[in-house]
């Protein structure tokens, strides 16, 4: 008992007096509590660049999401702009379930062949399990009210919460004000009066608000996604028309190569330059090899070529002399010769030369 109240009774010390030694280690200070986190939906545009940094001025810890489709070109600027965000940059590819979106989209296409309010479910689905693999409380995303036709009005933006499971865990911070407070908002977790009432496209509001925020990767605004694109949407069409059950494989090769369209649900794709030609050779390996023949020069330079098709080898000919009609460097001393490769065989076939 005395021990205790000794122990306790508080020690004063005359003006002057250094403090006594404890002769007890000093416990260590506690750790500081962890940052809240949140993910962001991340393409490294200017406007998902700054929802970023919005949240970041509120203390959170951000972790950026790329989820990559075979239509999407901008993976390396999206990493460039989050490492001067100084945030964790992750890429995560679409599965094959993807393809249901491609072919039977629930809200249809925009002015191309671009499904972008499925798309978005999508991928706000694959930012909540992201989110909740790695415990963070909520998702951000850098969409304005009324900035682009297809997705982003109101009620495309309640449709991508709700149907991806992040109804009331979507955050928006660049137009928050104009839409119903989230749930990390109404807990106090998020200060909305420091969120933003962005709408519309207008862009020079939002690059003023980058050099407030320090925001210095500010890229001129694009989709980098191919769907969006008017001449790229005959392509994808074709492929939904003639092939009954495309693979996310048959949509990568849409942006390779020369397509032509053959007989019988055959294509043909042939490489412009060679590193299309690469591209085909790395892709043949993946694709059905009952379905999948690659055509490649043997004795002269020329393209390569990709044969896809129920009955592909029935088109091998046809296919063999188009690679010989877009050379310009036949032999001299005998016929084109064309390796054929289907699976794990590959023999060696004279090519036409006839047009
Ligand atoms: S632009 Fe392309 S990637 Fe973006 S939502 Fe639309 S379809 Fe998806």
């Amino acid at each position: 008992m005395w021990q205790k109240s000794h122990r306790n009774a508080r020690r004063t010390f005359p003006t002057g007096t250094p403090p006594i030694p404890s002769p007890y280690p000093l416990a260590p200070s506690p750790p500081p509590p962890p940052m809240p986190r949140a993910v962001a939906m991340f393409s490294g545009g200017l406007d998902s660049s700054l929802a970023v940094r919005v949240m970041q001025n509120q203390g959170f810890e951000v972790d950026a999401l790329y989820v990559r489709t075979p239509f999407c070109s901008g993976v390396d600027d999206s990493a460039a702009a989050a490492r001067s965000l100084g945030i964790r940059h992750t890429v995560r590819d679409v599965g094959e379930d993807y393809v249901e979106v491609l072919c039977r989209p629930r809200y249809g296409y925009g002015s191309a062949m671009n499904p972008c309010i499925d798309c978005r479910i999508y991928m706000a689905r694959m930012a909540r399990e992201f989110m909740e693999e790695l415990g963070a409380s909520f998702v951000i995303s850098g969409e304005i009210l009324s900035q682009r036709p297809m997705s982003q009005k109101r009620h495309h933006l309640a449709l991508v919460a709700q149907r991806s499971g992040l109804e009331g865990r979507l955050l928006r911070p660049l137009c928050a004000l104009h839409l119903e407070p989230t749930l990390p908002e109404l807990s106090g977790e998020v200060d909305r009066q420091r969120l933003y009432r962005f709408d519309g496209r207008g862009r020079r509001p939002l690059l003023e608000l980058a050099e407030q925020l320090g925001v210095t990767v500010t890229p001129t605004p694009s989709t980098g996604c191919a769907l969006t694109e008017r001449s790229f949407a005959p392509r994808v069409q074709d492929l939904i028309q003639f092939t009954p059950d495309p693979t996310l494989w048959d949509f990568a090769l849409l942006r390779i190569g020369r397509h032509t369209r053959l007989a019988d649900g055959a294509k043909a794709i042939v490489g412009r330059d060679q590193q299309e030609n690469a591209s085909l050779r790395a892709m043949a390996p993946q694709g059905d090899p009952d379905r999948t023949i690659l055509l490649e020069p043997a004795n002269f330079l020329g393209p390569d070529a990709l044969l896809v098709g129920p009955d592909a080898q029935a088109h091998v000919q046809t296919v063999a002399t188009m690679i010989v009609r877009h050379t310009r460097q036949v032999p001299e001393d005998g016929p084109p010769q064309v390796r054929v490769t289907q699976g794990k065989s590959s023999t060696v076939s004279e090519a036409s030369m006839r047009v």
